[in-house]
């Protein structure tokens, strides 16, 4: 008799990928990450793949970052469709692409794989899932707010890049190390040539994650990311302080987590509206789906299921 394939494990590891045993159904997507275990993304991807009825299943993969050359090198024997990369792989895997498209490459970070015809395509879905974001949240698109953006790391890149694409009215990029945010504005500067907004201030800034510097470009913002994992751990604070909050914002944070984050709970103390990192892995992850399978996503199939 036919041995039934297994279920699917919770986490395969590189040496699952080197002796590989098929589920059922078959597992040819996933994301690589270290750590993975907490990944949502099995969630809102196997509800939109079972929504299709594709016989495809999505798992999680712990990569070390000295494996991913070869986990990918695996995936792309194994005839995978793709997979997502989180923490720590979006830089590292991006040299090992055949081709990268524009945002991969302006950001610096891969957050999808394509496989197609043997070949890895990349992608990064962080500024358009973050865009789409905002507009479900707060009813507003990019180019019509004036942002400030709190970190200068992979994240904020994605959705600084975004801003300049939607050419968003105005840009302060905040970070604890200034130079980071500098270097970001100015790669962006092309975008922000012309004038927008009537005023004494610039339309595209880095200042430092420094009180005082938040103080005097914050009245000139509409909307404020938090784009720094501060906000992850227990016993974090806001990363920028609740006074500097006020009615007129509308706050994001990039971190999503169950509980609100100290940042989402000092705005809502100050009268903002806020909304949390939930949404933009959902529309990032409905992106990488319509990268994989070229249809529309399940949207709200996915956003039930996480
Ligand atoms: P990253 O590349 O490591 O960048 C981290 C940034 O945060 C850097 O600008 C860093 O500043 C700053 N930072 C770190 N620790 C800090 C501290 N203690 N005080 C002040 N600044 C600090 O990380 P990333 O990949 O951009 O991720 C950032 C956040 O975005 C994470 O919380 C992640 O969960 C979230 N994220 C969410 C989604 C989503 O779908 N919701 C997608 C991607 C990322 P320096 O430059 O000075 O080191």
């Amino acid at each position: 008799m036919k041995k039934k394939p297994a279920a699917a494990k919770q986490v395969y590891t590189l040496a699952d990928l080197k002796d590989w045993h098929d589920a059922d159904p078959p597992v040819r997507l996933g994301v690589f990450g270290d750590p993975v275990e907490h990944s949502r993304s099995p969630q809102i991807q196997n509800a939109a793949l079972k929504h299709y009825k594709i016989d495809v299943q999505y798992a999680r993969f712990h990569i070390l970052p000295d494996e991913l050359r070869e986990a990918i090198d695996l995936i792309r024997k194994l005839e995978f469709i793709g997979v997502n990369l989180t923490i720590p792989h979006k830089i590292g895997a991006l040299e090992l692409l055949d081709v990268g498209d524009d945002n991969a490459k302006r950001v610096g970070a891969v957050n999808v794989i394509k496989i197609e015809g043997g070949k890895l395509l990349g992608f990064n879905t962080d500024g358009r899932g973050f865009a789409r974001a905002i507009r479900e949240e707060f009813s507003v698109d990019l180019r019509d707010l004036r942002v400030m953006i709190l970190g200068a790391g992979g994240a904020a890149r994605a959705i600084a890049l975004q801003c300049a694409k939607e050419n968003s009215e105005r840009l302060v990029i905040a970070n604890r190390s200034v130079e980071k945010a500098q270097k970001l504005a100015d790669e962006l500067r092309d975008f922000f040539a012309g004038p927008k907004v009537l005023g004494p201030v610039a339309r595209l800034q880095a200042v430092s994650l420094e009180e005082a510097a938040i103080r005097f470009q914050i009245g000139n913002v509409d909307l404020v990311v938090n784009a720094t994992p501060i906000g992850l751990n227990r016993g974090d604070s806001s990363p920028i302080p609740a006074r500097l909050l006020a009615p007129h914002l509308m706050v994001y944070d990039t971190i999503y987590s169950a509980e609100r984050t100290p940042f989402i709970s000092a705005a809502i103390e100050a009268g903002a509206r806020a909304a949390n990192g939930l949404s933009m892995l959902l529309h990032q992850g409905a992106l990488a789906f319509e990268i994989w399978f070229q249809r529309e996503a399940p949207i709200d199939v996915m956003r039930k299921a996480l």
